[in-house]
């Protein structure tokens, strides 16, 4: 097992401890036991992260597309070089299984090479003048410094889409990581560091979390704000950004529904989706929660999903043959029980799981709830843990309004053979992303991002590097 270190502030090209010397506890959510500590920025350390973006930006937006690829494409290949010991920490802060955290850990790689790429390639135009000795330019250019706000769920993940698509815009950034979960978005960040990106185009605060987005989004030096949490957190951040007119870019929250049609493989959906619910402990955005079942298929369905649950091994995700880790924070359990323990108040049937496990770590036992009404919370609320509900339905219009109940609208599931169901679902359910028959999502090539109350934006594919550009005119005349 990698030792767990202390996690520093990065500014300006350089590892430090807070100006005030302030820090805060970091601890092991399978054993409850504090393993290291994080230095907690104040204003001081703000200013200086701001003013070293401010010159990082100048440094590399002079830099040439082809020399930040080269830059960002090393820096993926040190990500994939230290995915073993970046999972050990990993593990150890978050307490998802090392297997999923050494998955993560190598995803990033590809993420950053395929955004380093993608700059390369953003590309502007010469729109035709209306007389001959006019010429007209739209130059892409980066929107400039970043704040970047990213949650403790996919510590590296969640931080590496915004610092690769900015890196590779020309954008400089300040990202405030997750305070739970600091040292592996550090190591990612050391990636960036190691691989050669100049002092101040990439720096790494943490702090309070509201004090450090008031500061960074008003401040004059960011031009650009990314956050990746919750829809309420989102909605504030997206309107102190919209006071200070800074271009945004949110993925919130979602309730994913999950639509199984009886013409589909029942059991080989029923077995899939039940070890997606429980990937990271359920605590994914895009995780599938409201599960819709067709009648007919209703029985076996449940069946087949309460079987495949009721074997995960749940456990320190540092043991081999764990599948499932404690939650990340204490504060999940009783969330999460308070969502069941309604859900079962109002004639929802628990066929599997409930409570806590023990009382040393946060762990949950994999929950399946049945029949629930849709008043209920857990209907309504996304349970982020390892629950999920499964209803029944009887017609496709039925199914698709249910789906689009919910003013969420990030990930959506369904299984089916029929074209004509898979044109219905992809062209009325209400998301940013629908997956048919297998697991789909998330590729660093794709669009990843939700719409109504999930957020705006996409962080994925050719689109994501649109936000951190601004297509700038240049009208010459050579008369
Ligand atoms: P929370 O709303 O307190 O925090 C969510 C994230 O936002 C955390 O990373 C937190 O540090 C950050 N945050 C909170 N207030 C902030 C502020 N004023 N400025 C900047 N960042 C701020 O909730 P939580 O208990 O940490 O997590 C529970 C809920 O958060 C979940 O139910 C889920 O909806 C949401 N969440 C979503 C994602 C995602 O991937 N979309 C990730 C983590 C959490």
């Amino acid at each position: 097992m990698t030792s767990y270190c202390d996690t520093e502030l990065f500014i300006d090209g350089a590892w430090g401890a807070a100006a005030a010397g302030a820090t805060i506890d970091v601890v092991n959510p399978a054993t409850g036991a504090r393993i290291g500590g994080l230095a907690k920025a104040g204003i001081a350390d703000l200013d200086r992260a701001l003013a070293a973006a401010d010159r990082g930006y100048r440094i590399w937006r002079a830099t040439a597309a082809f020399e930040r690829a080269r830059i960002m494409r090393r820096a993926a290949e040190l990500m994939r070089e230290r995915a073993d010991v970046i999972a050990s920490i990993l593990t150890q802060e978050q307490g998802k299984p090392l297997a999923e955290a050494k998955g993560e850990a190598m995803a990033s790689g590809d993420i950053i090479e395929w955004f380093a790429e993608e700059g390369r390639r953003a590309y502007g135009r010469i729109v035709p003048a209306r007389t001959p000795s006019v010429q007209q330019l739209v130059i892409k250019e980066p929107v400039g410094p970043v704040a970047a706000f990213t949650p403790w769920n996919f510590p590296i993940n969640q931080a590496v889409r915004k610092i690769a698509a900015a890196l590779a815009a020309g954008c400089s950034i300040i990202v405030k990581g997750p305070e739970e979960t600091p040292a592996s978005c550090a190591e990612l960040v050391r990636a960036f560091a190691d691989a050669g990106v100049p002092a101040g185009v990439v720096n790494l605060v943490f702090g309070v979390p509201a004090e450090i987005s008031d500061y960074l989004i008003g401040h004059p030096v960011i031009r650009k704000i990314s956050f990746t949490g919750s829809t309420t957190v989102g909605k504030q951040l997206a309107a102190l950004a919209g006071e200070h007119m800074k271009r945004v870019t949110m993925e919130l929250g979602g309730h994913a529904p999950v639509m199984v049609f009886e013409d589909a493989d029942i059991g080989a959906a029923a077995k899939a989706m039940a070890m997606s619910k429980i990937r990271n402990a359920g605590q994914v955005c895009i995780s599938p929660t409201r599960f819709l079942v067709q009648n007919d298929a209703f029985d076996p369905f449940v069946a087949a999903f309460v079987e495949t649950i009721g074997k995960v091994k749940v456990g320190d995700g540092m043991e081999s043959g764990t599948q499932m880790g404690p939650l990340a924070n204490e504060r999940r359990i009783p969330a999460i029980e308070a969502l069941i323990v309604d859900a079962v108040e109002r004639g929802g049937k628990l066929l599997a799981g409930g409570a806590r496990i023990g009382n040393r770590g946060n762990f949950f036992e994999p929950s399946v709830l049945v029949d629930v009404p849709i008043e209920a919370r857990i209907m309504n609320e996304e349970p982020f843990g390892p629950v999920a509900v499964i209803n029944r339905f009887s017609t496709t219009k039925e199914a698709i309004a249910e789906a689009n109940r919910l003013p969420y609208g990030l990930a959506a599931y369904a299984f089916t053979e029929s074209a004509s169901t898979m044109h219905a679902l992809g062209d009325q359910v209400e998301a940013g992303m629908i997956t048919i028959n297998h697991l789909g999502l998330a590729l660093p090539e794709l669009p990843f991002g939700g719409v109504r109350d999930s957020g705006y934006g996409t962080e994925g594919g050719a689109d994501a590097l649109e936000p951190y550009l601004v297509a700038k005119l240049v009208t010459r005349s050579y008369a």
